[in-house]
């Protein structure tokens, strides 16, 4: 299995070199040359494996250069029962008929990051072994809040990487930035940024291209890479848990093998809905994949319209892990479903580099609209969904996992779709005490301290605190930086000591 990139149809490289160097000279994203197809015998092979082994089943179709003993380590390593508050790891809960919810947040940083983050560390010490001729992995990491503590949290004390994340010091909540704050290890750094997501991410993306930052880096022996959803490390993990939640299903008695169901997902940089995308055009049988945004709907808009225009008013929303107005990996779904066409990819991400807009043909838009049905929910019905979600169904979601539930609702009032369904959710509630106490409690604000209203949560509603959670309290603060966009370079210069 070779990957190419989204903008450069003629590059070829392995998985290995693909994960290592995380994203393509060009720009480009790496993507798999084609894609493995797996029959329902398949499928239904995998009702009776442990999430572990559904795993290995689904990278080994993609990761052709690792070898057995390379994916079982890699696996083992990563979904460790010790490491997840599930013996399922991604356990399928059934709320109400049809509607499923999917928990992809029992990992040791309470957000489905760790789904990823988990593996990715092993993934890419393995490719580098293969490829990187010892260089230090320097991994840069641009986050909403849950990747930057999951990522850290994966690869604290790696042997062979140093890792440095940059956050938007007004973009995160509370107890993501404690997370992130009082972070342990030895090659970690952290620092705040003023701006918002998307400056974090294009001076990442741009600090990765530049010759000058390589050259230097290079003469010390290391080398970029990154742990955002932009590197296809990050994503073939995230197919896995599309299968199991299917297999679950059906071991469930749900479903019947070959039935279809729908799947909706909480949306940011669109690598979340890209792996069931994958897991879709893999023969998983998908109907629809149904994109919910917050109040930054810029992917709801472009889903009706072909429009995509980040032009428009920013919105800091209680769901910040999708407060995202340039998902990154919608570039790989234009590529696929434009029949390859890397250079109508690259006239759309010039375009909208150049003026923050883009149009796809309607052609192209129809066709994505076979398979993708999208909308958003404001921060009044996030809110609302918590609180009657939690009184009639006796189920406590967080902010994000509230935005899918309300559109799915909508999306099932509007079509009358109402086949079985998983909806992906996506973080503890605990991560976003504040906002969901007061949803549950009907009020605007509460006055208490982060960890009074995290008692006062779990008293409320009598739903467990994660453990990891619970111990930050103690945590001693490490790191305070702030800085600039402008002079995020200089700052990963001094944070590596070059
Ligand atoms: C990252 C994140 C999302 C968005 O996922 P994408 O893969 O970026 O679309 C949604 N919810 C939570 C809690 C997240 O951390």
């Amino acid at each position: 299995m070779l990957y190419t990139s989204t903008r450069n149809k003629n590059i070829k490289v392995s998985a290995a070199k693909a994960i290592a160097q995380g994203i393509s000279e060009e720009g480009g994203l790496f993507v798999p040359c084609e894609i493995p197809q797996f029959s329902l015998d398949k499928i239904n092979s995998m009702v009776e494996m442990d999430y572990i082994t559904r795993a290995k089943t689904v990278l080994k179709e993609y990761l052709t250069d690792f070898t057995e003993d390379e994916l079982d380590y890699c696996v083992n390593g990563a979904y460790a029962a010790s490491k997840f508050s599930s013996a399922k790891i991604a356990p399928v809960v059934n709320v109400n008929g049809n509607e499923n919810i999917l928990e992809l947040w029992h990992g040791p940083t309470c957000a489905f990051k760790d789904m990823a983050l988990q593996l990715l560390p092993y993934l890419m010490t393995v490719s580098a072994k293969k490829t990187a001729d010892g260089k230090t992995i320097v991994i840069l990491v641009a986050t909403s809040g849950d990747t930057g503590k999951a990522a850290l949290e994966g690869f604290k004390d790696v042997e062979n990487t140093k890792i440095l994340v940059f956050y938007p010091v007004n973009g995160v909540s509370p107890m993501q930035k404690l997370q992130m704050t009082t972070q342990e290890g030895n090659n970690v750094a952290v620092c705040a940024i003023n701006g918002n997501f998307d400056d974090a991410q294009s001076s990442v993306k741009s600090i990765f291209t530049n010759d000058e930052i390589k050259a230097e880096l290079a003469k010390k022996n290391m080398m970029f890479s990154s742990a955002n959803s932009i590197n296809w490390g990050r994503l073939v993990p995230q197919i896995v848990y599309y299968f199991s939640a299917y297999a679950d299903l059906i071991q469930q008695g749900r479903i019947a093998l070959g039935d279809e169901i729908n799947a909706v997902v909480p949306t940011g940089n669109f690598g979340n809905i890209l792996a069931g995308y994958y897991a879709k055009k893999m023969g998983l049988p998908i109907k629809k994949l149904v994109c919910a945004s917050n109040s930054n709907n810029i992917l709801t808009d472009f889903l009706k319209s072909g429009e995509y225009d980040k032009n428009r008013q920013f919105y800091t929303t209680t769901s910040p892990s999708m407060d995202i107005l340039i998902s990154s990996n919608l570039e790989r779904l234009l590529y696929h479903m434009s029949g390859e066409d890397d250079k109508l990819v690259v006239n759309l991400m010039n375009s909208l580099n150049d003026c923050g807009r883009y149009v796809i043909t309607e052609e192209l838009m129809l066709t994505i609209q076979q398979i993708f049905d999208a909308g958003f929910c404001d921060e009044a019905s996030v809110s609302n969904t918590i609180h009657k979600y939690e009184k009639e169904l006796n189920y406590l979601c967080d902010t994000h996992t509230a935005v899918a539930v309300q559109v799915y609702e909508n999306y099932v009032a509007e079509t009358g779709d109402d086949i079985p369904t998983v909806i992906d959710s996506t973080a503890s509630p605990y991560k976003f005490s504040k906002s969901v106490l007061c949803a549950v409690n009907g009020s605007d604000d509460c006055a208490l301290d982060e960890f009074e209203t995290v008692d006062e949560l779990n008293k409320v509603t009598g739903v467990e605190v994660p453990a990891p959670l619970k111990a930050l309290k103690d945590k001693q603060v490490r790191f305070t930086d702030v800085c600039d966009k402008e002079n995020m370079s200089e700052m990963v210069f001094k944070l590596l000591e070059l």
